[in-house]
C-alpha cells in the first residue's frame, strides 16, 4: 500500500494537549505567557519563555520530564504503528517545535515511523538554553497567507509535500488529520480523493462546517484518541481496497475489456412511432 500519505497535526492530534501551553504550565509561568502574549507572536513567545526558565534555574532535563508526561490516548500510539506497519507514508505538520515533538516521538518509541516533521526549529544551546525559532523567518519576507500565523503555513509545506510526490511520478491519496484554525489552510490543499480527519468542535471543524462545499477532499470527524485510531484504521483499509481492485481491474491486468465483461445485452432500437 504505497500510495497513502497521512498527514498529521501535532498538538491536540497526536497528544491530546498543546505541547507548548502544557511545559509553560508544568513549569509554572503560565502568567507570565499569559501576560507577554498580547505583545508577540506566539512562536517568538515560546523562545521567549524558554529563556524565561532558564534564567529560573530550569533545565532541559526538567523540560524533557514534563513533556515525557504529556497525556496522549491510549489507542493513538497503536494506530500510528498500525498505518506505518501498513506501508502509509505518514508525515507531521506542527506549529509546536522539532524539540518538543522529538522528544515525545522519541519517548513513545515511534520516531521512526515518520518520514517526515516539519515544524519550527528547536535546539538546545551551549549554554543548556532551549531555543525556538519560526520554520518560515518572517523578519526576512512574508509566506503571503492570510489564513495563517506569520511563523508557518502549514498550507504551503502541503504543497512542498504534494509537488515532491508529483515530481517522482507517485499519485498518492492524502488523509489529513487536525484540529486548530491552522489546519485549516492546508485543508484547503486536498484534492478530490483526499480525505480530511478534523477533530470535532475544535477550530478547524468549525471554519469547516461554515462552509463545507470550499473543501474538495472527503471529511470524516473524530472526537478523540478512539475515533481516530478506528477512522483512520477504516480509510487505510478502504482505500488499499480499492487500490487493490484498481490494480486487478481489467485494464490494468492486460486484458481487452471486452474480454473481461459479459456480452452487453443488445440495446433495443430505437423505434419512431
Ligand atoms: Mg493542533
Ligand atoms: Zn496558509
Amino acid at each position: 500500500m504505497a500510495g497513502i500519505v497521512v498527514v498529521f497535526d501535532f498538538d491536540k492530534t497526536i497528544i491530546d494537549l498543546d505541547s507548548d501551553n502544557w511545559v509553560v504550565d508544568e513549569l509554572g509561568a503560565t502568567d507570565l505567557f499569559n501576560q507577554l502574549l498580547p505583545t508577540m507572536p506566539w512562536n517568538s513567545l515560546m523562545d521567549r519563555m524558554m529563556t524565561e526558565l532558564h534564567a529560573q534555574g530550569k533545565t532541559i532535563d526538567d523540560i524533557v520530564e514534563v513533556l515525557k508526561r504529556a497525556p496522549i490516548h491510549p489507542d493513538v500510539v497503536p494506530a500510528i504503528r498500525a498505518a506505518h506497519a501498513l506501508g502509509c507514508d505518514l508525515r507531521i505538520v506542527s506549529d509546536a517545535n522539532m524539540f518538543f515533538i522529538e522528544t515525545i516521538l522519541d519517548h513513545l518509541g515511534i520516531r521512526e515511523c515518520f518520514s517526515e516533521i516539519n515544524t519550527n526549529p528547536g535546539y538546545v544551546d551551549e549554554e543548556g538554553r532551549l531555543r525556538i525559532f519560526p520554520i518560515h523567518d518572517f523578519q526576512k519576507s512574508s509566506h503571503g497567507c492570510n489564513l495563517c500565523p506569520p511563523n508557518m503555513c502549514k498550507g504551503l509545506v502541503m504543497e512542498r509535500i504534494q509537488a515532491s510526490l508529483m515530481s517522482e511520478g507517485k499519485k498518492k491519496k492524502f488523509i489529513y488529520l487536525g484540529d486548530g484554525s491552522g489546519d485549516y489552510c492546508p485543508s484547503l490543499k486536498l484534492g478530490e480523493g483526499d480525505f480530511l480527519m478534523p477533530r470535532k468542535n475544535f477550530p478547524l471543524w468549525d471554519l469547516i462546517s461554515q462552509n463545507p462545499l470550499v473543501i474538495k477532499a472527503e471529511i470524516h470527524e473524530w472526537s478523540d484518541g478512539e475515533e481516530l485510531a478506528r477512522i483512520l484504521l477504516n480509510l487505510i483499509k478502504t482505500i488499499s481496497m480499492a487500490e487493490n481492485a484498481q490494480l486487478l481491474s481489467p485494464q490494468n491486468m492486460g486484458v481487452p475489456v471486452y474480454e473481461a465483461l459479459p456480452s452487453p445485452t443488445p440495446k433495443p432500437a430505437m423505434v419512431a412511432n
